[in-house]
């Protein structure tokens, strides 16, 4: 099995990732373009997700609809990835939203997992991880670890910039998984930021 990676290309997300890169863009803003590039994202990655028949009566008749037929959970990756779960649950409102808080040592980059909140038994569930910047992979690995751990398979992950080097690492680690990206950029630097990226990006969110 060799892991799916989706680059969403379209007009307006690429509008969105110049304004996010550019690092004159203030907290506030950069918030936004979050939140919206992000629902882009979410709209691809759920296109599949699986609906069932129904009835409703419109005010004219009784017609055949077709509903979400899905359990759907989004984990947003602490901190960054929490600028990603509002426009998820706009998108999906009835998702079940879990927690994972890793946090990397910046003398390593090593992730270190420190806060674990997920609804139990992912089995069957549809899950999406929302985590920004996929950069050595490593922290998306050690999610979805936890999150197979849950039983959950296939897991979705969601970042809005990654570099080849994390998805190699996720090609081998996580090969059931499917990315979906705004960007593949092209390397990580010796601290392990992605290049040309847009800097660390639960800084830029949260002002720090
Ligand atoms: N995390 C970030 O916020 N930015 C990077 O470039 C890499 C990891």
């Amino acid at each position: 099995m060799l892991m799916d990676v989706h680059v969403v290309r379209h007009p307006l997300v690429e509008d969105v990732l110049a304004a996010l890169r550019d690092r004159r863009t203030p907290c506030d803003v950069f918030r936004q373009l979050t939140r919206r590039v992000s629902v882009l994202l979410v709209a691809e990655a759920t296109r599949d997700l699986p609906l069932a028949e129904a009835r409703v009566e419109t005010p004219l008749e009784a017609t055949a609809v077709r509903r979400l037929a899905a359990r759907v959970v989004a984990v947003p990756v602490l901190r960054a990835g929490l600028g990603m779960l509002d426009a998820f649950l706009e998108l999906v409102p009835q998702a079940q939203v879990g927690y994972f808080g890793l946090e990397r040592d910046e003398a390593t980059a090593v992730a270190r997992r420190y806060y674990e909140k997920v609804p139990r038994d992912l089995s069957g569930a549809a899950v999406f991880l929302l985590d920004p910047m996929l950069a050595t992979g490593g922290s998306a690995a050690m999610a979805i670890e936890g999150l197979a751990d849950l039983g959950a398979r296939g897991v979705r992950l969601l970042s809005i910039v990654a570099a080849p080097e994390g998805i190699a690492l996720l090609r081998s680690a996580a090969p059931d998984a499917t990315v979906y990206t705004a960007a593949v950029d092209r390397e990580l630097d010796a601290r392990k930021y992605i290049l040309p990226g847009l800097g660390d990006f639960g800084d830029r969110l949260f002002g720090t």
